[in-house]
């Protein structure tokens, strides 16, 4: 556990630890200045438990959506939401982040969405392009193409998890089963600490 988790930090640790299907989030968010509901809940309960406290949010949210929004507007349409998200509004539930297999399973993405797992919800020839881009190895490619052609998607994460970490990684460690992207998460951090 890293603690608290600032708003300012999230753009380092996307980079350094955050799951495939988080990266995609945050980059659109970045981009667009928007992010449309399941998105919104995908990535915000994740970044709940990651240790994003709810006005570390509100701040994280805030500000890139002002960047197109008016900031009263925003405070009017989506503040309940996040504070919802906290257990703070509605049935004060204490709401936990989505697993790999509700990702996977539930809401499927449609045109503009950009929550969803990029291995269960993106072209393959798009994906490979993508890990081409980020400079997987071919090898790495290779395995991570044939574990979803079999529909393996966890495995294929596991397998992008040992190619991005192989600095922190010894050659002979086999890749961590991965099940929840905050498992993800916590895993890359250990190995970085
Ligand atoms: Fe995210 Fe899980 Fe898909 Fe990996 S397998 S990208 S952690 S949903």
């Amino acid at each position: 556990n890293i603690g608290q988790v600032t708003a300012e930090m999230i753009d380092m640790l996307s980079k350094q630890s955050f799951p495939p299907c988080m990266q995609q989030l945050h980059h659109s968010l970045r981009q667009n200045h928007h992010m449309r509901h399941w998105g919104r809940q995908q990535y915000g309960l994740f970044l709940k438990g990651i240790g994003l406290s709810m006005e570390e949010a509100i701040k994280f949210w805030r500000t890139e959506f002002t960047k197109l929004m008016d900031g009263d507007k925003w405070d009017k349409q989506y503040s309940y939401n996040i504070r919802h998200n906290y257990g703070k509004e509605g049935k004060r539930a204490d709401y936990t982040p989505y697993s790999c297999m509700k990702i996977i399973m539930t809401n499927h993405p449609g045109p503009g969405d950009f929550h969803g797992c990029p291995f269960r919800h993106c072209d393959a020839d798009l994906l490979r392009q993508k890990l081409q881009t980020q400079g997987i190895a071919k090898a790495d490619q290779e395995q991570i193409m044939n574990y979803l052609k079999g529909s393996h998607y966890q495995l294929a994460c596991g397998s992008y998890f040992t190619a991005t970490h192989s600095k922190v990684m010894d050659s002979g460690d086999t890749a961590p089963q991965i099940s929840h992207p905050n498992g993800y998460f916590e895993e890359s951090q250990r190995l970085h600490s």
